[in-house]
C-alpha cells in the first residue's frame, strides 16, 4: 500500500514538475518573438479622470482570451475581459456542450496564435504524455476547457470574473464607450475606446425557440438544447426533440442517461445530413479570403452551407440508434404545440404526438434587439436586410437578420454619418459568419484567421487615431545612440 501511495505522490511531483517546465519554456520562447516590445498607445483619461481602456472584451471564451492575447503581443496592453462566470467557469464548454470530445479535429490550431509551446498538442502531451496524445481521436471537451483555463493562467491574462455587461454607451464628448461592469456586490462604470463583443456563437442574438413554444407552453416543459436540464424533467418521461443535428443527438443520448421512457426526434429533412460543408471549407484560400469576395458571392456560399445543414456525430448517430426506446421522424417539421394539463401536443404534417417534455435542439439565430449590450445602437446597425437583396429562391430571412460586418468585423451603421461609433465596435459571434466567413465566434476552424483581421483593424484605427501625437513623438525625439 505504501508503495503505491509512493509512486502516486512520485507522479504528482513529475507532474507538477512539466508542467513548471512547460511554463517556463512557454515564457522562454515568447521572448523570443518579442519584438518590437514597446508600449505604443497613449494613455487616456475622461475630462473627469477615469482612466479609458484602451480595449474591453466582453466574454471570456476562447475568442476573448486569444483576442486578449493577440492585443498583448501588439503591445496594446491597457485592455480588460469581461465574463459573468466564475474564475474557471467561462465559455461554452462547460456551460453548454453535452458532448464528450470536441467535433473539430484535434490538429485544429487558433488559440497558440501560431506559437507551438501555446497549442493544445503542447500542453496536452506535457499534461498526459505523447502517446496519450498520440491515441486520442478527439479531443475530450473537458480537456479543451482545462487547456484554455491554463492558457488564461500562463499568459496572466487581464480577465475579471463574475463580471456581467450590460447596455453600452457611446459618450460623443469623451469620444469612447462607457458600460456598467456588475458583479455581485458592486456596480462600476468604465470607459473604452474599443469594444469587442466575444459572447459567443449566439452572440449576435439568442438560442433559437419556436415562437408556437415560447407562447403556447409552460416554461416547465421544454428547454433548448443548450441549457442544463434537470435529469428529474427527463426521468420516466416521453420526450420530444425537435432537430436532428449534433446538438439534437448529444441530447436524445442526455436523456437516454436521465432515464427517460421514450425519446423521438423530429426532422424536418427527409434523411439525415451526412456531408460536413464546414469541414469542406478547410481550407486557406476559403477561410482566409472569404472576406474578399463579393457581397453576392459570400451570400451565396453561405446560404449553400445553409441549406446543406449540419451532420450528427456519426457516433452519437449509432449511440441513438442502439437505444431501445428511441425513434427518429422524418419530413416532420412541428407546425404547432399546445399544452394538455402538464403534456404537450405537438402537431405535425404526419399527425400528432402527445410528450411529457421538448427539448429544441433548433440551434441559434441572429437577432440583435436580443442583446443587451446593444439596446442602445440595435436600431442603427445594418443588417444584411439592409444591404444585399439575395435571388428570390435563395432569401432565407434567418441569413437577411446577419449583422453586416466590415472587414475587421465592426458594425456598420445603418444610415451613413448616423452612428460612426460603431467603428469601434467589434463583433467576434457567430454573427461574423454571412459577412466575413468561418470566423472565431463560429468556432475554433475560423479563428486562425479571423483574428488577424480584427487585430489588423484595432491596432490601426488605435494607430491613425493618434497620428499627431505619435508624429510628435518622432518631432521631439532625443534619445541619442552616441554623443557628437
Ligand atoms: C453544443 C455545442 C458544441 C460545439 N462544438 C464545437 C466544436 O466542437 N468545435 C468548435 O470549434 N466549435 C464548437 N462549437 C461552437 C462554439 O460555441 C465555439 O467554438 C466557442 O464556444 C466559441 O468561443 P467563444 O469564446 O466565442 O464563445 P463562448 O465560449 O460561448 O464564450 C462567451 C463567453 O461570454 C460570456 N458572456 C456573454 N455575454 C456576456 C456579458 N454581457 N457580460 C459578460 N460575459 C458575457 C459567456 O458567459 C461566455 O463565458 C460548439 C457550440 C455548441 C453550442
Amino acid at each position: 500500500m505504501k508503495k503505491y501511495i509512493a509512486m502516486g505522490i512520485a507522479l504528482l511531483l513529475a507532474k507538477g514538475y512539466s508542467a513548471e517546465i512547460l511554463e517556463s519554456k512557454v515564457h522562454k520562447d515568447l521572448s523570443f518573438i518579442r519584438h518590437p516590445n514597446r508600449k505604443w498607445v497613449e494613455p487616456r483619461y475622461t475630462s473627469s479622470g477615469d482612466k479609458i481602456l484602451d480595449v474591453a472584451i466582453i466574454g471570456g471564451g476562447q475568442t476573448g482570451l486569444t483576442m486578449a492575447f493577440s492585443l498583448i503581443q501588439h503591445n496594446v496592453n491597457n485592455i480588460l475581459v469581461f465574463d459573468e462566470n466564475r474564475e474557471n467557469c467561462a465559455g461554452s464548454w462547460i456551460n453548454i456542450g453535452r458532448m464528450k470530445t470536441l467535433r473539430t479535429p484535434k490538429s485544429t490550431t487558433g488559440p497558440d496564435l501560431g506559437i507551438p509551446v501555446l497549442s493544445v498538442q503542447s500542453w496536452y502531451s506535457e499534461k498526459y504524455g505523447e502517446d496519450a496524445w498520440e491515441k486520442l481521436d478527439y479531443i475530450p471537451r473537458l480537456a479543451w476547457h482545462d487547456y484554455l483555463n491554463w492558457y488564461r493562467r500562463v499568459l496572466h491574462l487581464p480577465v475579471q470574473f463574475e463580471s456581467t455587461i450590460g447596455p453600452l454607451h457611446w459618450n460623443q464628448e469623451e469620444k469612447c464607450f462607457s458600460f456598467v461592469v456588475r458583479n455581485k456586490h458592486t456596480e462600476e462604470t468604465l470607459f473604452a475606446r474599443k469594444v469587442i463583443l466575444a459572447v459567443g456563437l449566439e452572440g449576435s442574438g439568442e438560442w433559437m425557440v419556436p415562437d408556437f413554444v415560447r407562447q403556447n407552453v409552460s416554461k416547465e416543459l421544454y428547454s433548448q438544447a443548450v441549457y442544463p436540464i434537470p435529469p428529474e424533467k427527463l426521468m420516466g418521461k416521453k420526450v420530444g426533440i425537435l432537430g436532428a443535428g449534433p446538438n439534437a443527438f448529444d441530447l436524445s443520448l442526455v436523456a437516454s442517461q436521465a432515464g427517460a421512457k421514450s425519446i423521438t426526434m423530429f426532422s424536418k429533412r427527409d434523411k439525415l445530413v451526412n456531408l460536413h460543408c464546414f469541414k469542406w471549407g478547410e481550407f486557406a484560400g476559403f477561410m482566409k479570403c472569404f472576406t474578399d469576395l463579393s457581397d453576392e458571392d459570400k451570400y451565396k456560399f453561405i446560404a449553400r452551407m445553409h441549406e446543406m445543414g449540419q451532420p450528427p456525430i456519426p457516433s452519437c448517430v449509432s449511440s441513438a440508434y442502439n437505444l431501445p426506446n428511441f425513434q427518429i421522424h422524418f419530413s416532420s417539421p412541428w407546425k404547432n404545440a399546445y399544452q394538455n394539463g402538464d403534456r404537450v401536443i405537438i402537431e405535425t404534417d404526419q399527425g400528432d404526438y402527445e410528450f411529457d417534455f421538448l427539448i429544441l435542439a433548433t440551434g441559434w439565430i441572429c437577432d440583435l434587439t436580443k442583446r443587451k449590450e446593444l439596446v442602445n445602437f440595435c436600431d442603427s446597425i445594418a443588417t444584411w436586410e439592409d444591404r444585399y437583396e439575395p435571388p428570390a429562391s435563395q432569401k432565407y430571412e434567418k441569413l437577411m437578420k446577419f449583422p453586416y460586418l466590415n472587414r475587421g468585423f465592426q458594425f456598420v451603421e445603418k444610415e451613413p454619418g448616423e452612428a460612426p461609433f460603431l467603428n469601434a465596435l467589434f463583433n467576434m459571434t457567430g454573427g461574423g459568419l454571412l459577412s466575413n466567413g468561418f470566423c472565431a465566434g463560429t468556432g475554433l476552424t475560423g479563428m486562425k484567421y479571423s483574428i488577424d483581421l480584427v487585430m489588423h483593424e484595432i491596432v490601426k484605427q488605435l494607430f491613425l487615431e493618434d497620428t499627431d501625437i505619435i508624429y510628435n513623438s518622432l518631432d521631439t525625439y532625443n534619445i541619442e545612440d552616441f554623443y557628437n
